[in-house]
This record gives C-alpha cells, structure tokens and sequence, in this order.
C-alpha cells in the first residue's frame, strides 16, 4: 500500500491570537480540501481550540506540540493527553527543543508516547542527532536508543504513527541536510521499525524529514522513497509557502 505522506507546521512559541487565527483561516482556504497528503498544524496550547473551530470541517487536522505523561492531577502547568481528546489528534513528543532546551531525557519522551497513545491520540516522535554525534560517526546509534526507548512498553505500532527525523544541526538554520542523507537516515529508521515490531509496522509508518525545509527544496525531499513527508517549523508560519509544501507532498 503506497503511504499518504503527512506535512506538520510546527509553530512552536509563535503567534498573536489574532494571527493564529488568521493563520488558521488561510490555511483552510488553502488546504481545506487538499487531497492526497495529510495535513497537520501544531498551533501553540492556548490556541489549539481556535485552530479546531477554524479548521472544523476541513481535512487539516490539529496536533499539539507536547504534553504531560499523566493524564490528570496535580501537575501545576501541565497538560494531560487525555485533555487534548476532541481537540487534537496528534501529539509532537520528543522535539528536540523539549530536550535540549528543557532538558527532556528519552525516558520522559517515552512515558509521553505511551500516554499519547493510552488517549487515542496519535504520536508523532521526533529523532534527530546533535552535530557533535554526527561528527563523531554516532548519528545511527543516537537515532536507535532515541527510536527504541521512546517505544519502550509500546506493545503494536500506534495508528497512524509518524517518526520525524529532524537533524539537530538542521533546524532552524537554514542549513538542511540534503535529501540523500535524510534518504539514509529516514531509511535507517525504518528498519528500526521494522526490528521493534514487523516488516508490516514499517512499511505503514511514515518518516518525515525536518530541518529547514522551505518551498524550495522540499520536493527534492519528497522524491526520496523513505521520506513520508516533512515537519517544517519556520515556514509552516506562512500560508502560501507552507500551502506550497503540502502541495508538492501530494504530488509527490
Ligand atoms: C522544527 O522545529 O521541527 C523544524 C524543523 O524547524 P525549521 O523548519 O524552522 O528548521
């Protein structure tokens, strides 16, 4: 069966109220019916109940950009998957921001996708390796314990499940990988799938690639056969360019 390649805009901490939802409204004008690929805009927590207002009866679907591993209780601040049934369908878990900047370990990563996954919602799990580790040839065996023990107590591959190979040195510099390296790296962890559960698992889940994909190159990624797509942070803050993206995914 040929996968549906998937497109997330990543917002990250971006956006006025007002511009989210202007944001949302020209993204459904654009995309709304689009076929062919699946659509997914991770707007910041307070905005997720606009973007599933604007986008109700669209084919863009909502996804938020974290969570707690708890599903409720006395978690000052926090977010519980099972708080985000109705409004999102997808969860990022693993984002390399959460785990430079915050200081997330691939245990934590983990009970999130296991959470994700207890609420009906589906992961998204971002990997991608620092550029010391690249330099220092550890790039697969980084990619390995970020893939496997964020699996850790997964017993089936979760539906619609989407690994995002995003390069640490890639994102937000402008400076992606080229599109044969995301190939191998996007591959590599395919067969990883494949070793967790079944040569099934891997054929259905998609691998985007991510770092600095822009309306540019992002075709010259979507012609390579283990990429599924892409996760896309500052362009996704564009209507037209990431309109654009999602456009050359459903070509491709
Ligand atoms: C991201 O934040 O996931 C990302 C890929 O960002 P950018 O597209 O800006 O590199």
């Amino acid at each position: 069966m040929p996968r549906v390649p998937v497109v997330g805009g990543n917002w990250k901490m971006n956006l006025a109220r007002s511009a989210a939802r202007e944001l949302l409204t020209a993204l459904r004008d654009r995309l709304g019916v689009l076929e062919g690929v699946e659509v997914l805009v991770f707007p910041p927590a307070p905005w997720l109940a606009d973007a599933h207002d604007v986008l109700d009866g669209s084919r863009v679907r909502v996804g938020a950009q974290n969570t707690y591993w708890e599903q409720k209780g006395a978690y000052t601040g926090e977010i519980g998957p099972a708080m985000l049934q109705g409004t999102a369908t997808h969860v990022l878990v693993g984002h390399s921001e959460r785990r430079i900047q915050f200081g997330e370990t691939v245990w934590e990563t983990g009970r999130k996708l296991s959470a994700v996954c207890a609420a009906g919602l589906t992961p998204v799990l971002a990997v991608g390796e620092p550029f010391s580790d690249r330099r220092a040839g550890r790039t697969e065996d980084g990619l390995r314990r970020q893939l496997i023990e964020a699996l850790h107590g997964v017993e089936a591959m979760p539906d619609g499940f989407v690994v995002a190979y995003e390069p640490v040195w890639a994102i937000g510099t402008g400076e992606a990988a080229t599109p044969e390296d995301a190939q191998a790296r996007c591959a590599f962890l395919r067969t990883l799938v494949a070793e967790r559960f079944d040569a099934a698992a891997a054929d259905a889940v998609r691998v985007q690639y991510g770092g600095s994909v822009n309306a540019e190159n992002a075709a010259s990624f979507f012609s390579q056969p283990d990429i599924d797509g892409a996760l896309v942070g500052g362009a996704s803050l564009d209507a037209d360019v990431f309109a654009s993206i999602c456009r050359a995914a459903a070509a491709s």
